[in-house]
């Protein structure tokens, strides 16, 4: 074989044929990088300092008597599953995306060029600025498609586990397929819930209060999930949106008939007390102004979202008139998720101390915690967070590849770090054995890595068609089809590069024409 746009260490003489130690002896430069990255992981887990809580949502102070844990088996895929935990680890998933992006955009031009320099000697400087650009592009869709895969499934990611079985673990602000932007079904959104610690879920529709009643019951495989309050989410001023909780099935709201200049919270929170006994929490957004929180405190809701997985980017000013003014009244704040069926990755609960809950039926509970909620039991209501949410400082949202991974490190358990030395060796010897056969390993495990997200798109598009047959909105089915779509087209081209790959090996000779591959 020739050594003609071979990049990498020198190539054992005799074509490939040594063995043994050998092996690691050509290849030792690159061992000792490993060992010493993987010996800096493995420190940086075994530090004191613990970025991951869970916290109190008010004041980060670390929870007693809880956990956040990954799901066990998830140890045994690590790697692979750390970019998701990276990314949405950090306090705004949107902000650590797009700089992860600009980074491996830059990077991925940035080594182009530097190769195609180092091949060519910088004698055609256009070549080199396309090889750039060419790495450039392929690095940031390849991430961009992972991203958009991890966005679309539900990969399993943080579980809430409490030792006291009395206390109820909620998330009160959920939606599915009922609302117009909702992706689950009802039962896969419990499924979830249950998967992520919660045993109780307030399913709060856009509009719409006990979207749920008749099909749970008639069917009594919902006495295993979670239990859940019905309630409904709803515009009641420019810039208030609500959240209603009711149990009470004979309830009906009117229409608000809401005028824009119309500030209607006073009147929801009136017809939510005393129609059915409800609770109304206000979402917090960014949009809110810091006069809009005492005012929204005067028209007599319950209390406050001080987290919201999916509005995660709460400025630190109306965070505190929030904490000042709810400590000041005396109302609740709470954690919720927002979950319309994107990631898997639950960020947030409400922890509800409720001594004898465990023995409570699902409404039982349900009507039990609504109470605390609308008698303003703050102190039984402590909102619970993964770790720190809310907008990173300039510096951490820059540099989000390098800060967000180094708290990945910190957050590691012992099982997930032997995982991490087991992976990269099993990486390195297939990567030592493609390069020994002729093949170049970046380009066949890139191909791979495309192929096996296409797969996993495949696979999720099916499952939210599967979601959206049947349901009032075409929401899941149009999501659905663009995954199988995006899922179908990568995993053509996973193919095509492939078998160019193996074409081009058996030009060379490095494939025997008759051998059985
Ligand atoms: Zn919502």
């Amino acid at each position: 074989m020739s050594n003609k746009g071979y990049r990498g260490p020198p190539r054992p003489a005799g074509g490939g044929n040594r063995h043994g130690p050998s092996i690691l002896k050509d290849y030792r430069n690159i061992a000792v990088i490993l060992v010493f990255g993987l010996t800096i992981l493995t420190l940086l887990a075994c530090l004191q300092y613990d970025p991951q809580g869970p916290f109190d949502a008010r004041d980060y102070t670390r929870m007693v008597g809880m956990r956040v844990e990954q799901h066990p088996w998830e140890a045994l895929l690590e790697p692979l599953a750390a970019p998701v935990l990276i990314l949405a680890g950090a306090p705004d998933l949107r902000i650590a995306c797009f700089a992860v992006l600009i980074w491996v955009f830059l990077g991925a031009a940035a080594w182009g060029m530097f190769a195609e320099f180092r091949a060519q000697m910088g004698k055609k400087p256009f070549a080199i600025v396309l090889k750039g650009i060419q790495r450039a592009l392929v690095a940031s869709l390849t991430l961009t498609l992972i991203i958009f895969f991890f966005v679309v499934a539900r990969i399993p990611g943080w579980r809430l586990v409490v030792d006291d079985p009395d206390l109820v673990v909620a998330d009160l602000h959920s939606h599915t397929t009922k609302s117009p932007d909702g992706l689950v079904s009802l039962k896969t959104s419990l499924e979830w819930h249950a998967s992520c610690g919660y045993n109780l879920v307030a399913l709060t529709e856009h509009d719409q209060l006990f979207a749920h009643e008749t099909q749970v019951q008639a069917d009594s495989s919902f006495d295993r999930l979670p239990a859940f309050i019905s309630g409904l989410e709803a515009h009641t001023g420019q810039r208030a949106i609500v959240l209603g909780l009711c149990q009470d099935p004979h309830f009906q709201l009117e229409k608000m008939g809401l005028d824009e200049s119309q500030d209607r919270t006073a009147w929801f929170s009136r017809k939510i007390h005393e129609g059915c006994g409800g609770a109304v929490i206000i979402v917090t957004l960014k949009r809110l102004g810091t006069a809009d929180i005492a005012r929204l405190a005067d028209d007599g809701v319950d209390g406050f979202e001080i987290a919201n997985s999916g509005h995660p980017d709460l400025p630190p000013y109306i965070r505190q008139e929030v904490l000042d003014t709810c400590r000041s009244r005396g109302l609740v704040l709470v954690a919720s998720t927002d979950w319309h069926g994107w990631t898997g990755l639950a960020r947030t609960w409400t922890v509800i101390r409720a001594p004898g809950a465990a023995a409570l039926s699902h409404s039982q509970r349900a009507n039990l915690v609504l109470r605390k909620l609308r008698e303003h039991k703050s102190a039984d209501v402590i909102p619970v967070v993964a770790g720190y949410m809310g907008e990173p400082s300039l510096v951490r949202a820059i540099f989000s590849p390098v800060a967000e991974t180094l708290r990945y490190t910190q957050e590691l358990s012992t099982y997930r770090v032997i995982s991490w030395w087991i992976w990269v060796w099993a990486v390195f010897v297939l990567w030592v054995f493609l390069r020994r056969i002729g093949v170049r390993p970046g380009s066949i495990l890139l191909a791979s890595l495309v192929g096996v997200t296409g797969l996993g798109l495949i696979f999720s598009g099916l499952s939210l068609i599967r979601q959206g047959t049947g349901s009032a909105t075409s929401f899941p089915l149009h999501i659905g089809l663009i995954s199988v779509a995006i899922g179908a087209a990568s995993v053509g081209y996973s193919t095509f590069r492939g078998v160019g790959l193996l074409m081009r090996m058996r030009r060379k000779g490095h494939l025997e024409k008759h051998g059985g591959d």
